[in-house]
């Protein structure tokens, strides 16, 4: 007899996991930006090379991670953002799992730098190597805030590296991400650069005027022009954001962003009641265009479903539904008239 059953060593349980969250440049991407965003940055700025395969790296200017955490924030099921279980139950931030940089930085070239302090030769830098991912960390000038490098992703998962697409397709769902995230945190400055190219540039935009501004560059000026501003709160929800009006629908589902709390999400229950409040106004087999946030007590929706998050499940969803439904029904109401016109013409 002889015994078979081994632990799995740290990078193989890391690169095991990053198989759920880890498919793509865009979900690397995505994960690095959660990151900034949670540390409170006001301005980041991402570069990527050969469609982010080659490198990914995101510059932000928020509270930065001390020497002695850098070890930490590379290893799994470590964070700072939640402590026990109720947490759960109350969580803001957009990351909680602790395992994104660990798992990343199992599956590609990873170097975190940081720094706290407004010194910058202050800074540290940290990267795992070999099986055990032990941590190897080395001054490194930075100022106050973080930066994460990204290189050579999936170099030591080939079958992994197979499924990508082109150089153009995969930054194009980088760029995605970067958009849906600049769309729902308007206090942040974005930079993005493809190649040494400069792509996008949004300023902070913290007028009504200044989000209108980003949203048009994100969505198109023809979204913007045809859309309706909305903002109403009723009973602890809050629905505010921009819907397009009925002449500006599309061929397809493709211009639908829906934030909860700040959260991207795409969910049956939330377009089923979008898509009901323009039923009367929209062709068969026309769909909707819109920009709208949801706010409501982090206690009645549990964001807690599935590892990417895009999901949610909230406490009452009837209650949800009829909000949703009847604040843009009534948004749409006074464009109803002149449009079955329209049709009838
Ligand atoms: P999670 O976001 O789920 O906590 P991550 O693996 O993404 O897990 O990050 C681990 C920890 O590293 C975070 O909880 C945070 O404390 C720290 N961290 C990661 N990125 C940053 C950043 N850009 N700025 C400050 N702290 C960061
Ligand atoms: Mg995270």
């Amino acid at each position: 007899m002889s015994s078979v059953i081994k632990l799995l060593s740290p990078r193989l349980a890391n690169q095991i996991a990053a198989g759920e969250v880890v498919e793509r440049p865009a979900s690397v991407i995505k994960e690095l930006l959660e990151n900034s965003i949670d540390a409170g940055s006001s301005r980041l700025d991402i570069e990527a090379d050969e469609g982010g395969v080659k490198l990914m790296r995101v510059r932000d200017n928020g509270v930065g991670i001390d020497k002695d955490d850098l070890p930490l924030a590379l290893s799994r099921h470590a964070t700072s953002k939640i402590y026990e279980l109720d947490d759960l139950e109350a969580v803001a931030t957009l990351g909680f799992r602790g395992e994104a940089l660990a798992s990343i930085s199992s599956v590609s070239r990873l170097v975190i730098s940081s720094n706290q302090t407004e010194q910058p030769s202050a800074g540290w830098s940290a990267r795992s190597e070999g099986r055990d991912m032990e941590t190897e960390l080395m001054p490194a000038p930075h100022p106050r805030g973080t930066t994460v490098e990204v290189r050579d992703l999936f170099f030591n998962t080939p079958a992994r590296r197979k499924f990508l697409r082109t150089e153009k397709t995969e930054f194009g769902r980088l760029e995605d991400v970067v958009k849906r995230l600049a769309l729902s945190h308007f206090d942040v400055a974005f930079s993005l650069t493809h190649n040494n190219r400069p792509v996008h540039s949004w300023r902070a935009a913290n007028t009504r005027i200044e989000q209108e501004r980003r949203v048009g560059q994100i969505c198109g000026s023809a979204f913007m022009e045809n859309a309706l501003y909305v903002e109403v709160e009723r009973a602890g929800l809050k629905l505010w954001g921009w819907v397009a009006l009925p002449a500006f629908s599309r061929s397809q589902a493709d211009l639908q962003h829906f934030y909860v709390n700040g959260r991207a999400i795409k969910d049956k229950l939330v377009t089923h009641a979008v898509r009901q409040a323009y039923q009367d106004v929209l062709f068969h087999g026309r769909h909707p265009a819109y920009v709208l946030y949801l706010e409501l007590d982090p206690a009645t929706v549990d964001v807690n479903v599935h590892p990417t998050k895009h999901e949610v499940r909230f406490r009452d969803s009837r209650l949800v539904h009829d909000f949703l439904f009847r604040t843009l029904h009534h948004a749409l109401a006074d464009v109803r008239p002149q449009d079955q016109l329209e049709k009838n013409e």
